[in-house]
């Protein structure tokens, strides 16, 4: 049977771009279609922009260390307006650049919304079909908003980009990686931001002590944390604020509401349990090792599977697919040891283990170390950072690696080549301290803070 195309890959986010950009370099006939901007969650509404608006929110305080340095110095008003239009021709550029990308490797593109017709079939919104030997499902998350009375008065990651003015006043809903990040982000940049989490503890499934003292850090910069606490209704007023019921017994009023409260696969109307695709319980396409579906001729790679959704995580996964399907090389992912950072205020790294999660696998013993760093100590901030090793009693093996510190996102990238090559504890101890840095204190933790 012949086909229009060996691959067709739906959705032009990062994992998308790089299946189908590498198996047209080896060859193959391959086209893609987007129903939105090329780039996707990262380029567009994610990593990208963020990391810029996280530069942006970090200035007033760099010029309060100015100060506290000699400077004089004094920062002005935050132009939200020019920034925004900044950020936004970067965000064409980049589109463009993916565009490009795509056309230098004459992967043909289709502006337009895709789904599935049968194993080998694509039908776009233009009502025009496409046959492939394999179609590859690269659509990625959304977020998703909770089912609350007055809901739809919210907004969420997407639109936080797009927001006409920085409100005065934002409660930001959620304890994960977008609502840390954008609290942090917001109140960086003058807004009055307060936060409520149904949990415990902001940051659930990392090592306690590292999101405790993130959470602390937090608090002390100003955000307005509030644990324990969920919103029930929220209710519009006439003079624009929004009244929010919350579980905590208080109804507070705030310029703008945002939901961090999680993202859901883009599997919604396309056809896919028509086809006999398996979805998991959040609607996530359902993937072996090899990012095969049910149906052999369909993979999925990306936040559309929700395995581990990061994006360098979705390019690996991407690659793998080119190497088993086009290459003759059956490639798994491998998910292990993925490094990982949050860009909150101050950043968190982390790679490997948790404390409370190695302790539950075999006796560990427990490096850390907590202090005042030089360069914000002599700026009169209060702030401490963190640096934690767990290490594996019988085989010495450094299990996770915490990093809490400006520039953690940074630190742990290098971490987290040691920890997946296996090292110890005593080949980190081997190595000579980097003077004066923070990171020295990873190498010169001599003994245990505890075992367990
Ligand atoms: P997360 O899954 O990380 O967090 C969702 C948060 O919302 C949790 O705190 C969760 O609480 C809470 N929540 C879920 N449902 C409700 C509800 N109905 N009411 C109240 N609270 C609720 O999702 P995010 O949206 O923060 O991020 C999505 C993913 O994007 C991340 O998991 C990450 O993989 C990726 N990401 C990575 C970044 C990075 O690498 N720096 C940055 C941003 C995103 P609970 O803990 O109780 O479940």
């Amino acid at each position: 049977m012949s086909f229009d195309y060996d691959l067709f890959v739906i959705g032009g986010g990062s994992g998308g771009v790089r299946a189908a950009r590498v198996a047209a370099q080896g060859g193959a006939r391959v086209a893609l279609a987007e129903e939105d901007r090329y780039g996707g969650t990262c380029v567009q509404r994610g990593c990208v922009p963020k990391k810029l608006m996280v530069f942006a929110s970090e200035y007033p305080g760099y010029v309060e260390d100015a100060k506290a340095y000699g400077w004089e110095a004094q920062i002005g008003e935050f132009s939200w307006s020019a920034f925004k239009s900044k950020m936004h021709t970067e965000l064409d550029r980049l589109e463009g650049v993916y565009r490009n990308i795509l056309g230098n490797n004459d992967v043909e593109t289709f502006d337009a919304r895709a789904r599935l017709a049968d194993a080998h079939t694509v039908e776009l919104s233009d009502g025009s079909r496409k046959t492939a030997k394999h179609i590859l499902l690269a659509m990625g998350g959304w977020p998703m908003r909770p089912d609350i009375p007055g809901a739809e008065l919210g907004i969420t990651s997407n639109e936080v980009f797009h927001m006409d003015d920085l409100p005065g006043s934002m409660l930001i809903l959620g304890g994960g990686y977008i609502a840390c990040e954008f609290a942090c982000i917001l109140n960086g940049m003058g807004v009055n931001v307060t936060q409520y989490y149904r949990g415990a503890q902001i940051l659930r499934g990392f090592d306690e002590e590292a999101r405790g003292l993130v959470s602390e850090e937090m608090q002390q910069n100003g955000i307005d944390l509030h644990l324990g606490t969920n919103i029930l209704e929220m209710h519009k007023e006439d003079d624009g604020r929004i009244r929010v019921k919350a579980t905590n017994g208080t109804e507070r009023h705030f310029d703008q509401v945002m939901f961090a409260t999680g993202r859901t696969p883009n599997t919604a109307d396309m056809g896919l349990q028509d086809l006999g695709v398996e979805l998991g319980r959040k609607g996530e396409v359902l993937v072996d090792e090899y990012s095969q579906t049910s149906v052999p001729s369909i993979y999925a790679i990306g936040d559309v599977t929700d395995r581990v959704n990061l994006t360098p995580v979705a390019i690996r996964e991407g690659m793998a697919f080119v190497e088993t399907v086009f290459n003759g090389n059956p490639t798994p992912v491998d998910h292990d040891l993925i490094p990982t950072a949050i860009f909150t205020q101050p950043e968190m790294g982390t790679v490997g283990m948790s404390e409370e999660e190695a302790r539950d696998h075999g006796p560990i013993e427990v490096y850390a170390t907590s202090f005042k760093p030089m360069r914000e100590a002599f700026a009169g901030r209060a702030q401490r950072v963190l640096m934690k090793l767990i290490v594996c009693a019988d085989t010495r093996r450094v299990l996770g690696c915490h990093i809490v510190a400006p520039g953690a996102g940074e630190m742990i990238q290098l971490a987290g080549i040691a920890v997946k090559m296996g090292a110890t504890k005593e080949d980190f101890d081997r190595t000579v301290a980097v003077h004066p840095t923070m990171t020295e204190e990873i190498v010169t933790m001599r003994e245990p803070v505890r075992t367990a």
